[in-house]
């Protein structure tokens, strides 16, 4: 591979080649570990001619080594300096496209569409700005383009939620609905002095795989009767799952015939309990 941009003296060079500073507000860490960026640029490959969407390159880093491993490389960045030091970064590159928009007003449906027309199996990289990370997760997730993999850093406490079982401190409301929504497999945990600057917390890679529903179910109901259910920890599902419905009897005879004993607290019952759940709640209406 070329000069790595993602070491610290690289980083510094570049940044004040160009009198550039992390900006805060856009959530910037620049990663300077080259081996953690070839693993998730690795990881986050499939096989065959491969395109990779990248939300947030930076100075680079990232996307340089996805423009090694992919065919070719779509970035959507936000802050108007990048531009100029990322067409001197990756000068050497012609599998590069960089957008200028913010990503959470992106439709990338058509955009996919083009490359899976161009025959590219398209995913989707990046570290993201931690600030947004679940919006855009959930701006991919909802959106209907045909992303075959999502690989992401993020901040290591949100990753946990993600990724968590039933019985488990984290598992929560997010937890259900992402695992409802995909596959989520924990790829890393990575220390917070691989970045410049160097933030607060650890971080970690969540890769995600889109599941596939042929008869699915009315999403946002589905989706407000597990924050409900989860809106009060410490209470009883029938407590959480009344105030929800606004009628403790319904809930009763629901949870009942879900077969969900109504003392269990939220964080014991499974994606399969909510799911079960619902369908009774449906078929009461
Ligand atoms: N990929 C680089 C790296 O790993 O070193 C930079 C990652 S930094 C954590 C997040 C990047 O996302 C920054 O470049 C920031 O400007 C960009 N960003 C922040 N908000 C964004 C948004 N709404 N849309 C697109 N890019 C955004």
């Amino acid at each position: 591979m070329k000069d790595r941009i993602a070491t610290p003296s690289k980083t510094n060079e570049i940044l004040s080649r160009f009198d550039m500073f992390a900006k805060k507000n856009y959530g910037q860490n620049f990663l300077v570990e080259p081996g953690i960026v070839d693993k998730i640029a690795r990881n986050a490959m499939v096989e065959g001619p491969c395109c990779a969407i990248e939300i947030g390159p930076g100075i680079g880093a990232l996307t340089q080594c996805l423009c090694e491993y992919a065919d070719c490389v779509v970035s959507y960045e936000i802050d108007e300096r990048l531009p100029e030091v990322l067409s001197y970064s990756l000068r050497e590159y012609d599998n590069f496209e960089l957008i200028m928009k913010d990503f959470l007003t992106v439709d990338i449906t058509d955009k996919v569409k083009a490359l899976n027309q161009q025959g590219y199996r398209v995913v989707v990289a990046a570290n993201l700005p931690y600030y947004i990370t679940t919006p855009i997760l959930f701006h991919l997730f909802e959106s209907k383009a045909n992303i075959e993999k999502i690989t992401v850093m993020m901040q290591k406490e949100v990753a946990e939620r993600f990724v968590a079982h039933k019985n488990s401190k984290d598992y929560n409301a997010l937890s259900v609905i992402t695992q409802y929504l995909c596959n989520c497999k924990m790829l890393m945990k990575v220390p917070s002095n691989v970045f410049l600057p160097k933030p607060k917390v650890d971080s970690a890679v969540v890769q995600f795989e889109k599941k596939e529903y042929s008869n699915s179910i009315d999403e946002p109901r589905f989706f407000e009767m597990v924050k409900g259910c989860f809106r009060q920890r410490r209470k009883t599902i029938r407590n959480n799952y009344s105030d929800y419905l606004k009628d403790k009897e319904k809930a009763g005879r629901i949870l009942q015939k879900a077969n969900i004993d109504e003392q269990r607290r939220p964080e014991t019952v499974s994606l399969e309990e909510f799911l079960k759940l619902y369908e009774v709640q449906v078929n009461e209406n």
